[in-house]
């Protein structure tokens, strides 16, 4: 029996998220007493056996096959499903990104089980007790899980991913599936590069405006302070409908889920669906004239003052001091 977790990469770039399942798997596996196993699907995988070795796996599978040049959920799918079966695993998870509530949530659909997603925690006594997130995080649901296979996702940002004291084994063995063309109901044909360099999930540092910076025009301070920083710009859904920045700018619930090292909200009252999405930062500076702002409230800094003064304030200081 194992405890097996899928890894997700792109084209051989191993994903926040995989390090994140590797370091909550590490301690279920403990308390399990099962071996960690980590699979790795589709071409170019190989070479993150190493790393997936230092997060903790005894074992690194890694899948090849023609259908699984680029990512497609039947075909990754199924291939995690029949390494489960071989290795007879007693549970399967993930991390909750789209992609791997998406692997998950077919093979449950295949093999009739039941899958918990976005779990905070799992408990795995007889039976397993697990808390999620549901509804964008406003809601945390207590779940009992009862099956022969444990198939569950872990909530993205839900912990820091770490390396293990020590590195394990991670031996690589190959795995075959057997699929056959008419699984492949979904495959990559081209890929366009809509963003490059550091995006909205992955920056260190996030400058958001909400409505208070008031006009596109407004977001010009928030800009110069991001690129001081090396962060990016983000904003609020008031923003976003009021056609100031694009819709890939959001953060929140039906915007991007954040966390970076320094989150500065500015002009931001903190609505609950913002919130979500900016609540795994690290750490969050509040710039408002509303001291009892949610954000405000909740943020680890707050300056209480007009963002059109301190912005630029705070820009020009950074200048000042990298000149002295
Ligand atoms: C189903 C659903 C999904 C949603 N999804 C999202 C989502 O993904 N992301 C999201 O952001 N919202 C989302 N919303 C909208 C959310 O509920 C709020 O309406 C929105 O976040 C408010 O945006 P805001 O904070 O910019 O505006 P407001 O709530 O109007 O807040 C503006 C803030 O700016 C401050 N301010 C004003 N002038 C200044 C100034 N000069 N200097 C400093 N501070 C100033 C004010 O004190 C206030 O706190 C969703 C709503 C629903 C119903």
């Amino acid at each position: 029996m194992t405890l097996l977790v899928v890894l997700e990469h792109d084209r051989g770039e191993m994903a926040e998220a995989s390090r994140e399942a590797l370091t909550s798997a590490r301690d279920l596996a403990a308390k399990l007493d099962e071996p960690l196993h980590a699979v790795l699907v589709g071409e170019e995988a190989e070479p993150l056996a190493e790393e997936a070795a230092k997060f903790g796996a005894e074992v690194v599978h890694v899948a090849s096959h023609d259908l699984l040049t680029d990512y497609g959920p039947d075909a990754w799918a199924e291939t995690v499903r029949q390494l489960a079966e071989e290795l007879d695993a007693v549970a399967v998870m993930a991390v909750g990104t789209d992609r791997g509530n998406e692997v998950m949530a077919q093979i449950a659909a295949r093999e009739d089980l039941p899958f918990v997603a976005n779990c905070l925690s799992v408990d795995a006594g007889d039976p397993w007790e697990l808390t999620r997130v549901q509804w964008g995080g406003s809601l945390l649901e207590d779940v009992t899980l009862d099956a022969d296979r444990k198939l569950l996702s872990i909530a993205h940002h839900a912990v820091v991913a770490e390396p293990a004291p020590e590195a394990a084994d991670g031996d690589v063995e190959q795995f075959e599936p057997d699929l056959d063309d008419e699984m492949s109901v979904t495959m990559v044909r081209d890929r366009v590069v809509l963003t490059q360099g550091i995006t909205l999930s992955t920056a260190p540092v996030v400058v958001s405006g909400g409505r208070g910076v008031g006009s596109a025009d407004g977001f010009a301070v928030l800009d110069e302070l991001a690129e001081l920083l090396g962060g990016v710009v983000g904003c609020s859904r008031a923003v976003t409908n009021n056609g100031w920045r694009p819709h890939a700018s959001q953060v929140g619930q039906t915007g991007t889920r954040i966390a970076p090292e320094i989150y500065i909200a500015t002009g931001i009252s903190g609505a609950i669906q913002h919130w979500v999405g900016a609540m795994a930062s690290k750490k969050i500076l509040a710039i408002n004239t509303d001291p009892e702002a949610n954000m405000v409230v909740k943020a680890d800094y707050a300056v209480l003052a007009d963002l059109h003064k301190v912005v630029p304030a705070i820009s020009e200081e950074i200048r000042r001091r990298r000149a002295g």
